[in-house]
């Protein structure tokens, strides 16, 4: 009945590629990529920055994560956000639900290529809660439908809700990166982590004060190590 109605809704919303945006055609509609973003995906790869993910010329620790010294111990990103910025905006506002499975399944792939050893070491992971308003207006949770992918591909135990808002903030994109340190102090509380590694998921690290602002509260709640993962990351 699912696939009947999937398929029906297929005809009336013709898939597209969540790289590219081009149609898809029928043999491709599960994989949600076309051939040619498939063959050559462009995950974010070599010399990176620690914490971010950044691709690096040189170094292992990128200007904006030293200016804004993560709490996390280590991060990566499966993109950079020029790469999907049509792609993330149709995620994210159309409430395009099914492009998030697609980009959970891309985070997956790069995991299992690109840190094989996370999925032994990490206990669980969580997501990055987004603010009531936005919840509101948008419906869903982006970071929590990536969560669910990634956990459906890897086996890896996802625990939804850990960590949650004490309180409303401005939001971040109406922010300087120094603002958005401060704007989010202390808005993040988290449920017991006694001794866990936990991978916190999100969509978009642009100066990582969300997540940095999550880790704090983790830690706080006991988590041994915290790393972190994100769709995409900002230049
Ligand atoms: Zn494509
Ligand atoms: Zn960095």
């Amino acid at each position: 009945m699912k696939s009947f109605v999937q398929g029906f809704l297929n005809v009336l919303y013709p898939p597209y590629c969540v790289l590219c945006g081009e149609l898809l055609p029928m043999e491709e509609w599960d994989r949600g990529i076309c051939k040619d973003c498939g063959s050559s995906l462009p995950f974010l790869k070599g010399n990176r920055c620690k914490f971010c993910g950044r691709e690096l010329k040189h170094g292992d620790i990128c200007h904006t994560c030293l200016e804004y010294r993560p709490v996390f111990a280590e991060g990566i990103a499966a993109f950079d956000y020029e790469v999907l910025r049509e792609g993330i905006a149709r995620f994210k506002f159309d409430g395009a639900r099914k492009d998030g499975e697609v980009f959970g399944r891309l985070m997956a792939e790069f995991l299992l290529a690109d840190c094989e050893d996370w999925l032994q070491e990490i206990d669980f992971m969580t997501e990055v809660p987004l603010d009531t308003h936005k919840k509101k207006t948008r419906g869903f949770n982006q970071a929590e439908i990536l969560c669910k992918s990634i956990s459906a591909q890897t086996g890896l135990v996802y625990h939804e809700g850990i960590l949650t808002r004490t309180r409303e903030t401005i939001p971040q994109s109406k922010l300087s990166a120094k603002e958005r340190q401060t704007n989010l102090r202390n808005v993040f509380t988290a449920k017991d982590c006694g001794g866990k590694h936990i991978l916190l998921v999100d969509d978009i690290l642009t100066t990582g004060a969300t997540l940095n602002a999550c880790s704090r509260a983790l830690y706080r709640h006991g988590a041994k190590k915290v790393s972190v993962f994100c769709l995409s990351v900002t230049e």
